[in-house]
């Protein structure tokens, strides 16, 4: 069911032992939202723990509390009384669904997050969950610590691209504005977030020399092998060095994480990408959204290119 974000809060004020999670493959927002939202709930007197089933890029481990994420074990169990989605739908946490029974809150910004496994909040028009978060820490009465603004101003930064994205609204910049108020450096967190290691930098020239472009220039494709994706723990950033090519109106960057299965980045200036992502099991926005692919690289590659063409 959709519900308004009083309605949200009204739910967390409610609960007393909160589990909160965010998606497989979890970047700057799924990983900020949760931090920010598990210290803002323990601030107002409630046990929250963060479960997410994955393990999150080097970079973002310098943010406050990281430490405390816990991956559900086999057979786990934690006795909570909400389960908090954050940043995506209830389909894409993995196992952490089997830890408990407990209801769900979904918060989402995701315009392809059809809800329907409990109850949703989705402001499509915020640019991160963590723009969400900010607002409800005014409706839980919960302060905002600089370890709580850190946190949700990096997932403010991540999904925006340092505030570049058409997603950027003047609701985004307001609260980047608070928060630097509430004691966040934007230097340390871009600094932490940039930082690559020499095999991703050796990595990201093996992707710009499988760049194929399709459909007059129009649509530009990299790959990733599984020789090389094992080098390196992020492709964070790569798809915007093709994205940017004047003549590119669709990116893709396709990672071949294991044998037979194949990460699929999707980037877009004007053709919604979320529809072409929908279609082959995926999510995302209107510019930026993604899938998996279990098939062989070349067989991705093909795939994506006939379903481009389709919507070009
Ligand atoms: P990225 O390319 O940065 O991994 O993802 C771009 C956007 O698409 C993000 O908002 C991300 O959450 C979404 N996205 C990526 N992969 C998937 C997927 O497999 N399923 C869904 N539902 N969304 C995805
Ligand atoms: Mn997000």
């Amino acid at each position: 069911m959709l519900i308004t974000l009083k309605e949200a809060a009204n739910r967390l004020k409610a609960a007393d032992k909160i589990l909160i999670t965010a998606h497989v493959q979890p970047d700057g927002d799924a990983i900020g939202s949760t931090l920010a939202a598990m210290l803002m709930l323990r601030s107002i007197g409630k046990t929250a723990q963060i479960y997410v089933d994955d393990i999150a890029r080097k970079n973002l481990q310098a943010l406050p509390h990281f430490e405390e994420i816990r991956r559900p074990k086999d057979g786990e169990k934690f006795d909570a009384d909400l389960l908090l989605v954050l940043d995506t739908s209830t389909d894409r946490i993995g196992n952490v669904r089997k830890l408990t029974d407990a209801p769900i809150l979904n918060i989402d910004h995701h315009v392809t997050n059809k809800g329907g496994d409990g109850d949703l909040y989705l402001e499509p028009a915020a640019a991160a969950t963590c723009e969400i978060v900010f607002k409800l820490a005014d409706e839980l009465d919960a302060p905002i610590t600089p370890d709580v603004a850190t946190c949700l101003y990096t997932g403010l930064a991540t999904d925006t691209g340092f505030f570049q994205f058409s997603n950027t609204r003047a609701e985004t910049l307001f609260a980047a504005s608070e928060l630097i108020r509430c004691g966040v450096s934007p230097n340390f967190i871009s600094e932490e977030l940039e930082r690559k290691s020499l095999a991703e930098v050796m990595g990201l020239r093996a992707a710009l020399n499988s760049l194929k472009m399709y459909y007059g220039d129009k649509v530009a494709v990299m790959t990733i092998d599984h020789a090389t994706a094992k080098t390196f723990d992020s492709t964070e950033g790569f798809i915007d060095e093709i994205r940017v090519i004047d003549t590119v109106d669709v990116a893709f960057l396709i990672t071949e994480k294991a044998p037979n299965f194949c990460r699929v980045s999707m980037r877009s200036k004007g053709v919604d990408v979320s529809k072409i992502a929908a279609k082959l099991g995926g999510g995302g926005h209107l510019r930026a959204a993604g899938c998996t692919l279990k098939t062989t690289l070349a067989e991705a590659e093909r795939l994506l290119v006939a379903a481009i063409g389709e919507a070009l």
